[in-house]
């Protein structure tokens, strides 16, 4: 298995969770808090702290990872959903383990906060 770290919660997931899928390097589970009325984690086993670090992936498995999210998407039901990654504390990031969030199934709030409508608005 690609680097893990025993203090990591997605690496414990990975390597013991309950998954809604698996494929060699990648699993998908279901968000323990939903946002969505479909809200799937995509979760590589290989350990790299935040998007920012994806250069750290092979070329063929960050393909193989984009992949996944579709397939694990697709396999849902969902034709329209959000992908979504959150990088830094800042935007979100609680889990300091790559994940991406598909979300779906159902009408959704923008999670463009308030400010940033206006500051694009101003534009
Ligand atoms: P983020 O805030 O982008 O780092 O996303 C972390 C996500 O992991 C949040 O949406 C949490 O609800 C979710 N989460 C935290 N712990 C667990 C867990 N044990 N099982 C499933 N999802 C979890
Ligand atoms: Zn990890």
């Amino acid at each position: 298995m690609p680097s893990q770290r025993d203090d990591c919660l997605f690496c414990s997931i990975v390597r013991e969770g309950t998954y809604v899928r698996k494929e060699k390097g990648f699993v998908a589970i279901k968000d323990i808090n939903p946002k969505a009325a479909v809200h799937l984690l995509v979760i590589p086993e290989r350990h790299v702290d935040t998007f920012r670090d994806i250069g750290e992936f092979p070329a063929r498995e960050a393909k193989h990872m984009l992949e996944f999210v579709a397939e694990t998407a697709r396999e849902a039901g969902l034709t329209d959903y959000r992908v979504q990654v959150n990088v830094g504390p800042t935007a979100g990031q609680t889990v300091f383990h790559l994940h991406w969030h598909i979300l779906g199934g159902g009408p959704q709030r923008s999670e463009v906060p308030a400010h940033a409508e206006t500051a694009v608005a101003e534009l």
